[in-house]
């Protein structure tokens, strides 16, 4: 097999050239706003994808838990975001790494954008939204009910 090195230089605005600029996720299949999805790295010698969301201010990611694990590094603004029970206030180069099977979302701050790098499998299975019944259960935690968003 061939050796390639390949750069994606940076472009304006947190991308990279020849990469697309995608939709989160399909609309109306799961409740997010104002965030985006760029697929950096997808190599099936690695069994990893590494992409970069963007979240714009107030907007956020899905609530949703999956089996497969994330590893997130913010490298744009600051937000807040939801692991299991905890809520976090999260800004420049922390680290957040999402168990399996845990619920999670992501907020940018109303006054600026949210951007990060996540690692994920590159098999994955596919996430899960909460029942009702799992959503009552979620929203027994004041600070987890104030926070999320369906
Ligand atoms: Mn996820």
């Amino acid at each position: 097999m061939r050796a390639r090195a390949k750069t994606k230089r940076a472009a304006q605005g947190y991308t990279w050239e020849d990469v697309e600029v995608l939709a989160y996720k399909a609309e109306g299949t799961a409740a997010f706003r104002g965030v985006t999805r760029q697929v950096l790295f997808r190599d099936p010698q690695l069994a990893a994808e590494w992409r970069y969301f963007e979240v714009e201010p107030g907007g956020h990611t899905t609530l949703e838990r999956h089996q497969h694990v994330h590893a997130v590094m913010v490298i744009r603004g600051r937000g807040a975001c939801l692991v299991g029970e905890e809520v976090h206030p999260i800004g420049l180069f922390d680290l957040i790494t999402v168990p399996p099977f845990t619920w999670h979302q992501f907020r940018a701050a109303e006054d600026e954008p949210l951007g990060f790098l996540c690692l994920v499998n590159a098999q994955r299975d596919r996430p899960k939204l909460p029942s009702p019944e799992e959503l009552d259960e979620l929203r027994k935690n004041p600070q987890v009910a104030d926070f999320i968003r369906v």
